[in-house]
């Protein structure tokens, strides 16, 4: 299959060129040429996760050389369980997505673009370097899923003093092939470090540059197999479409469960739950695209203000009032947020994260409108990351999980920084 840029169609490359390109040379977004089409019928030999990818995800490497390592790729990245499991009351369930390495459900998508990426230098013999700007829990799950392999490094670059404190030790306890920089500015300014460094003609072509952010198809794709396996599940024994809150912020996660339900998974209705950043929530209620600046809230992964995936929705649906037609967007400050965490056990008899907080607010008021069909709220993250939100409002510690628990037991150390450009520039140079 070949990709093309959201911004001009006659520009087509094949899989392994967009992975490593990133952002295509006119700054569009690629997207596949054709979508395929499938029904749940056709995942019956399929069970696990991994399986699942495979198959969905065939179409998407076709004629690429990745093609002939898929099964690897996909039994290798995607070797952790993403389980729907049942949440009061009746008709609604959780698709836990943080059972992976650093706890969030961008290890999925860092570990599958690590794996595709390895593949990709194995056969070119190139060494890259992967630059990662992060507002906490990607840069971890891309240090992580790059950690130790060959030919790969990668620099991460976060706000400092504007990450949890957990997440600060997560980003620091790799070392090896991952250098870690705190920055001293916010996360806009590690943004800007990361496309200064990626448009520097002469830094790119000497350290193989590419990056690793929100808008990596190498990312997106394999986001898709978790829903078509929990959607397929719910088929199964249930029958019909199961509908998702999705916690959303750049818009990576929900454009998957989109993309997947426009290949003909049994995804039914699709509601995106932001945070008091509402650019998303205001667009589909009429208001015209505004992007802003973001505003800090207290589930910080989705403070964002100006959704790096919505140019891929708009090419999905090129027709705005189908658009606005199509989903639900719904904001929630930081007052539902903690209400619904204070509340989660008694409620729900679970703990929940900021982010996922958001979603399942999102569901309570669907709810109160009459709908009693079946819905699955997306956690997208284990509370034990955002200790200092969620424990005091529950009143108790929340336990760690073994996989993060690990993380934090290692040593830590990340590079002080200033954010001009200069400065990052030298050290590149030493690398
Ligand atoms: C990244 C992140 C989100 C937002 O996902 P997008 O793909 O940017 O919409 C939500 N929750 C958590 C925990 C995250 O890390």
């Amino acid at each position: 299959m070949n990709y093309a840029s959201t911004r001009n169609p006659a520009t087509q490359v094949g899989l392994s060129h967009a992975l490593a390109q990133g952002l295509a040379d006119d700054g569009g977004l690629y997207v596949p040429c054709t979508l395929p089409a499938f029904n749940a019928r056709d995942f019956d030999a399929d069970d696990s996760l991994a399986d699942v990818a495979h198959r969905l995800l065939q179409p998407f490497f076709a004629d690429d050389p990745l093609a002939a390592h898929l099964s690897e790729i996909c039994t290798t990245a995607l070797d952790f369980p993403a389980p729907l499991v049942p949440l009061t009351p009746a008709h609604t369930g959780m698709l836990e997505l943080f059972h992976g390495p650093t706890a969030a459900f961008k290890d999925f998508g860092a570990r599958f673009l690590a794996a595709c990426m390895q593949q990709v230098g194995a056969t070119d013999g190139l060494e890259r370097t992967i630059l990662v700007a992060t507002s906490g829990d990607t840069g971890a799950a891309v240090a992580d899923a790059f950690h130790g392999k060959p030919k790969l490094r990668v620099v991460v670059l976060y706000p400092d003093g504007r990450v949890s404190p957990r997440q600060a030790h997560q980003l620091g306890c790799f070392g090896d092939n991952i250098l870690t920089l705190r920055v001293a500015g916010n996360f806009d300014d590690c943004q800007r470090l990361v496309k200064q460094a990626l448009a520097d003609a002469g830094l790119r072509s000497r350290l193989c540059l590419s990056s690793a952010n929100s808008i990596s198809l190498g990312r997106l794709l394999p986001q898709m197999s978790y829903y078509a396996h929990a959607s397929i599940r719910h088929w199964r024994t249930r029958g019909g479409e199961l509908n998702f809150v999705i916690p959303t912020g750049n818009l990576g996660n929900a454009l998957a469960a989109i993309l997947a339900r426009r290949c003909g998974l049994p995804i039914g209705d699709i509601a995106l739950a932001t945070n008091a950043n509402r650019v998303l929530p205001d667009y589909f209620s009429g208001s015209a695209y505004q992007p802003m600046a973001s505003l800090a809230t207290l589930a910080n992964a989705m403070d964002v203000g100006a959704p790096s995936n919505f140019e891929r929705l708009r090419w999905l649906y090129p027709d705005e009032q189908a658009l606005r037609g199509e989903f639900i967007a719904e904001a929630v400050e930081d007052a539902g947020i903690r209400e619904v965490i204070a509340h989660g056990e008694a409620r729900y008899g679970r703990v929940f994260c900021p982010h996922t907080a958001c979603a399942v607010r999102v569901l309570e008021r669907i709810r109160e409108r009459g709908d009693s069909r079946d819905w699955a709220v997306v956690a997208t993250a284990h509370p034990a990351k955002f200790e200092q939100v969620v424990e005091p409002l529950v009143g108790h510690a929340v336990e760690v999980p073994a996989a993060l628990a690990m993380l934090l037991d290692r040593p830590s150390q990340a590079e002080p920084i200033g954010a001009d450009f200069e400065p990052f520039r030298e050290r590149l140079r030493l690398i």
